[in-house]
């Protein structure tokens, strides 16, 4: 369990400094009067603290603000040149990488095919991020870290359970740390996302709303008061194993009658082989079931309404306990909404608690980037969060930062770790 830090004077200035700088990233450009009424300091703190990021090049004054009359301000926003950060989505069968600035704007992004399970993927996965370290060596400011976005569940130490790509605490973020030399933090792949939205999405404003993806499963990213809710453990947000049936399908995860066992693509392949829409060799039968419910098939659009229907109702749940704003659908399963989007919409609002009703649904096109961008941003983010704690894995970040540099255990020491395994 993580202690809180010593309170010592020097701790309130780094709290001071991290939230300035927090609101210039995630609020900027903002002028430094509009800083000290946000975060009740006084204007001369501001004025200290933002002339030192000034002085170490983190931020810089980037345009006037409207004047009411009398002197504009002078607005104050990030250096995007100052720093990167790398992020990568990790899915079974490939890697999506990007590279930001510290502004999280891209520059540079691609996928690669990969393969999670079998021996060596370890290793070989240490390899392509070394590639992705010495890239951004060639590039503008220094690498604050890598963001991992992996398909499973993550606790506080980085220790991943991901039944999907083969792994059962899997110590990955300190053996990755050891093997590169570089701060990795690891997040679950829809709470990545959801910090995208946040940052730079749908959600960016918006203190509570959920992130629901469908494809290959069912996840949930849940955003309370600004800031990712992990649970006990960070299991939260399992919500493609939310029980809808006694006598259900069985489910990947050894259950029956799993949400997930009823509308992920596995289930609705299934049901369009049942139904003889799709022949059982079909190297893609999303796809197929797709083009067929485009072409007006019947059969293929009723398969959709009724994955529909029961996703808005599982839904409409989470909306009675949550009450969110807003509600993002993303995810590969979104290529076939418009299928989905009527009986979504009306099981949802026949399950919502009727004062709550009215939320706000947008449906994010699939992207694969985007989620990448939100691993990304799980590096940039421990720039900006106080540091409140001891011995986080964001404490080598704001150190990178800062320009004081965090070795680490040797690369060699990583590496025999890697192959110890
Ligand atoms: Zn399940």
């Amino acid at each position: 369990m993580a202690r809180l830090r010593r309170g010592t004077p020097g701790l309130i200035r780094d709290l001071n400094r991290a939230a300035i700088l927090g609101m210039i990233g995630d609020g900027g450009p903002i002028a430094r009067v509009e800083i000290a009424r946000r975060l009740a300091l006084s204007a001369a703190a501001v004025t200290d603290i933002t002339r030192e990021l000034v002085e170490a090049g983190l931020v810089q004054q980037v345009e006037q603000g409207p004047s009411s009359g009398g002197r504009p301000p002078i607005l104050l926003g990030l250096v995007g040149a100052a720093a990167q950060a790398v992020g990568v989505k990790i899915a079974a069968d490939h890697l999506a990488f990007v590279r930001v600035d510290l502004n999280g704007n891209v520059l540079a992004r691609r996928t690669e095919p990969f393969e999670t399970a079998g021996p060596g993927a370890l290793v070989k996965l240490a390899d392509r991020l070394r590639g992705a370290v010495d890239e951004a060596g060639r590039g503008p400011g220094r690498l604050l870290g890598i963001g991992l976005g992996v398909p499973g569940i993550v606790d506080a130490a980085g220790n991943v359970t991901a039944p999907i790509v083969g792994w059962s605490g899997l110590a990955l973020a300190p053996m990755l740390r050891g093997a590169l030399g570089v701060p990795v933090l690891v997040d679950n792949d829809v709470n990545t996302l959801a910090v995208a939205e946040r940052l730079y999405g749908r959600g960016r404003g918006v203190e509570h709303f959920i992130t629901v993806t469908i494809g290959r499963g069912v996840g949930l990213g849940i955003v309370v008061g600004g800031d990712l809710y992990r649970g006990f453990g960070g299991g939260a947000g399992e919500f493609g194993h939310l029980p809808i049936a006694d006598d259900g399908p069985p489910c990947e995860c050894g259950k029956h009658g799993c949400l997930e066992a009823a509308v992920a693509d596995p289930a609705l392949a299934r049901r369009a082989i049942d139904a003889g829409l799709v022949g059982t060799q079909d190297p893609d039968p999303m796809a197929s079931l797709r083009r067929l419910a485009d072409g007006g098939s019947e059969a293929a659009r009723m398969i959709y309404a009724d994955a529909g229907a029961t996703l808005g109702r599982a839904v409409g749940g989470l909306v009675n306990v949550l009450s969110p704003q807003l509600i993002i659908v993303s995810g590969e399963g979104t290529e076939a909404w418009r299928h989905l989007a009527k009986t979504f919409r009306r099981a949802l609002d026949a399950a919502v608690f009727p004062p709550l009703r009215g939320v706000r649904v947008d449906v994010d096109p699939w992207d694969d980037a985007k989620w990448a961008r939100g691993a990304a941003a799980l590096v940039l983010r421990a720039t900006f969060t106080a540091p409140l704690y001891e011995r986080q894995p964001e404490d080598a970040v704001r150190e990178r930062l800062g320009g004081r540099s965090d070795p680490g255990p040797t690369i060699a020491q990583g590496a025999a770790s890697l192959v110890a395994r």
